[in-house]
């Protein structure tokens, strides 16, 4: 099989764990991603939950499957995302962000952030994959920068995986998920999606400025970090694309972003 000479990246808004086991319109979505893009030869996937002090990276040959949530149901628990780790991946990571320290990690494994979408992106779990941290110290230029050095991954077979989500509010969800979501983050959602089709990167870089909306949008930055690195690695000719937009529980955006084909 040939591989393609430049892979997709690919942003999710990964939702709430539950959606690893549940049969929605988001989880359909992921599942027409991973049959859709071109298959790649490893994932190498930045999740918002694995939110560090410095910079890390998985080097395990075989990645457990980590349960990194409280208060779900007993299946959630049992869930095992079994894809194998790629040592030498790993070391390509930390060459490229070099002189950056990226220490190899074997305590971290696969958090939910990456397993919950990628049971049904790639259902198999045989493709390997590879985690990276965000440095929580660091601000969005930063990451974007990150992104911007690991593009040469896409030329190598590699997808490059962000999940988080565009807006993400614990704090104003809407547990019984009976009411729309509020207009703010509506239209913060709608802001950055028309920013990232424009090309406009640096617009949502500083998303602090991009409305009244960002405030709630983004209280904390680990899960809109993500993005970051899938709009650094964009290259002149990548077409990007929406495959799918909603919201979870009012205040979590399940919008994903896909560059290149
Ligand atoms: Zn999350």
């Amino acid at each position: 099989m040939t591989l393609k000479t430049c892979m997709p990246a690919v942003f999710v808004g990964h939702g709430s764990p539950t959606n690893a086991l549940a049969d929605n319109a988001a989880t359909d979505g992921w599942r027409a991603l991973g049959a859709k893009l071109p298959r790649p030869r490893a994932i190498l996937s930045i999740s918002a939950h694995w939110y560090t002090s410095g910079s890390f990276v998985t080097s395990n040959p075989v990645p457990r499957t980590i349960h990194d949530f409280g208060g779900f149901p007993k299946p959630l628990y049992e869930v095992r995302y079994g894809a194998p780790g790629d040592p030498a991946l790993a070391a390509r990571v930390i060459e490229l962000l070099a002189p950056d320290p990226v220490r190899p990690s074997t305590e971290w494994g696969l958090d939910h952030g990456t397993w919950s979408v990628l049971v049904h992106m790639y259902p198999q779990a045989d493709i390997p994959v590879v985690q990276l941290s965000i440095d929580g110290t660091q601000p969005a230029a930063v990451h974007y920068a990150l992104g911007q050095r690991l593009t040469a991954l896409r030329d190598e077979g590699v997808l490059l995986l962000g999940s988080g989500g565009i807006v993400h509010n614990l704090m104003r969800v809407d547990w019984a998920n009976a009411s729309p979501p509020p207009p703010w983050a509506v239209d913060f959602d709608e802001r950055v999606r028309a920013r990232i089709l424009e090309g406009d990167d640096a617009a949502v870089i500083n998303y602090e400025q991009l409305g009244e909306g960002a405030r709630l949008s983004v209280p904390t930055a680990e899960h809109y970090l993500p993005l970051m690195y899938v709009l650094g690695s964009r290259r002149a000719g990548d077409v990007a694309t929406i495959p799918l937009t909603g919201f979870e529980l009012g205040t979590i955006s399940l919008t994903a972003v896909q560059l290149g084909a």
